[in-house]
């Protein structure tokens, strides 16, 4: 792996705005000159020391405290020193500047994070929890994150790698002696390891699927024609009153979104202008733009308005739907109707009866967003994934299940075992490309 570059870098490390304290870091080789000249002398490593901050011409800038660590005992592995200052900007602002007159310069985002992966502090599943950490927005996901962090995830595709080295190196061995008697494989039972590793693989996907779910949530769709209730079922699942709801049909003209969270999954729900024909430019506008956003949606929710059923309109509406997606059809007003709630499975087409002003089996569809979205609640063994995790393991799966059908044909079953560690490599990081980890590390906030 090539090595970091060894320039010092040097960034504000705390939360921008006003705060007790803020901390610049910096990173680099050899900076123990640097800690002396910020320190007024040559700082214990790793012990807090209370310092003045000066300029070059002497003058205060503030008072703290410097802390030392030499490499590799840092969070990077190189040398890296700690100003904990005042936390206003200003004044942080100031130190990082001397930092930088001293010849550090500017870090990029993610910077220290992309040096502690490169000296091997961190693997890159490791170091994508410490942004996920960060930008965890529930207590889910931050367990989650922390959880990434020490390394549970890295540990569990650091095992599979193994079992597949383990596997590779008997069916590479298989290849070379072809003219034994021992039938190698057989004798290590090799396809049973294999099935072993595919239903390791599969639980592991299950669990990241959930976690990217956790992380990433889903976009609901509310279409349906105007005046069926998709404004005031939007604020119902809000729980306040965000959307504009009259009686007017045509009110809502352009898309409004709404992120709710239940149980700890965000869901990002958009009302939608309502579905009709119409001559109005604005409402067509909006209607278009409805469209778009049926295209990315994960669920659409049909409503339709129970006293009228389903009309020629709503089966206009219905053909025009994507094939694959999830959809909810939900018959409004019951309390208009006097029915009662209640959940209708036809041969797995569900329907939902509730009434969205009067709040009734509201809970039968929060419970059905989350079926659908495929939610089963595991717990505390969820994975935090990442889109470029869920693509490694299916990826890996994919070749695993090819291995198993070249059972014959060993070069080929040898050659999938190979691309599956490949693929499963890439999740902490032993084969990625340079440009990926541009990707990656560019996402983080600078000082991180
Ligand atoms: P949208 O055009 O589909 O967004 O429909 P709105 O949410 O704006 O609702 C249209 C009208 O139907 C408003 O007067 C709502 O108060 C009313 N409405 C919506 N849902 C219900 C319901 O469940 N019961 C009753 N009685 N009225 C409803
Ligand atoms: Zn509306």
């Amino acid at each position: 792996m090539a090595r970091p570059p060894s320039d010092v870098i040097a960034a504000i490390a705390t939360a921008p705005g006003r705060g007790g304290i803020g901390v610049v870091r910096i990173s680099g080789p050899n900076l123990s000159a640097l800690a002396a000249t910020l320190g007024g002398k040559v700082p214990e490593a790793r012990v807090a020391c209370f310092t003045r901050f000066r300029s070059a011409d002497d003058g205060l800038i503030d008072e703290g405290l410097l802390l030392y660590f030499p490499a590799p005992n840092s969070f990077t592995g190189e040398d890296v020193i700690e100003l904990q200052g005042h936390g206003g900007p200003v004044v942080m602002q100031l130190l990082l500047a001397r930092c930088l007159e001293l010849g550090a310069r500017l870090a990029e985002p993610g910077e220290f994070t992309r040096r502690a992966f490169l000296n091997g502090k961190l693997d890159l599943a490791q170091a994508e929890s410490v942004a996920d950490l960060i930008e965890a927005s529930t207590a889910a996901a931050a367990r989650s994150a922390v959880r990434s962090l020490t390394g549970s995830f890295s540990k569990e595709v650091h095992g599979i790698v193994e079992r597949l080295i383990d596997l590779r190196m008997l069916v590479e061995a298989t290849l070379d002696f072809p003219d034994e008697d021992v039938d190698f494989l057989a004798e290590a039972r090799a396809l049973e390891r294999i099935q072993t590793i595919a239903s390791e693989l599969e639980a592991l996907l299950d669990r990241a699927r959930q976690g990217s779910l956790l992380r990433s949530g889903l976009h609901v769709v509310l279409v349906g024609q105007p005046n069926v209730g998709k404004s005031s079922l939007l604020n119902r699942l809000a729980g306040e009153e965000r959307a504009i709801v009259t009686d007017i049909a045509g009110t809502t003209r352009d898309a409004l979104r709404e992120t709710i969270q239940i149980e700890g999954i965000p869901l990002h729900i958009t009302d939608t202008a309502g579905l009709r024909d119409t001559t109005d430019e604005v409402e067509k506008i909006g209607i278009a733009r409805t469209w778009q956003e049926i295209e990315r949606a994960d669920v659409i929710v049909r409503l339709v308005d129970v006293r009228a059923g389903l009309t020629d309109a709503d089966a206009a509406i219905d053909a025009r739907l994507p094939a694959g997606v999830e959809r909810i059809t939900v018959f409004n007003k019951v309390d208009l109707a006097g029915h009662d709630a209640k959940r209708v499975d036809a041969d797995g087409a569900v329907s939902l009866y509730l009434s969205a002003k009067a709040g009734q089996g509201i809970e039968l569809l929060r419970a059905e967003l989350l079926r659908v979205a495929g939610w089963h609640r595991h717990g505390e063994d969820i994975i935090l994934a990442r889109e470029r995790h869920l693509i490694a393991l299916r990826e890996a799966l994919a070749c695993i299940h090819r291995a198993l059908d070249n059972r014959h044909a060993l070069e080929l079953m040898a050659e999938e075992l190979r691309l599956a560690q490949e693929a499963v490599n890439e999740i902490t990081g032993e084969f990625t490309p340079d440009d990926l980890l541009g990707v990656i590390f560019s996402r983080f906030c600078i000082g991180k």
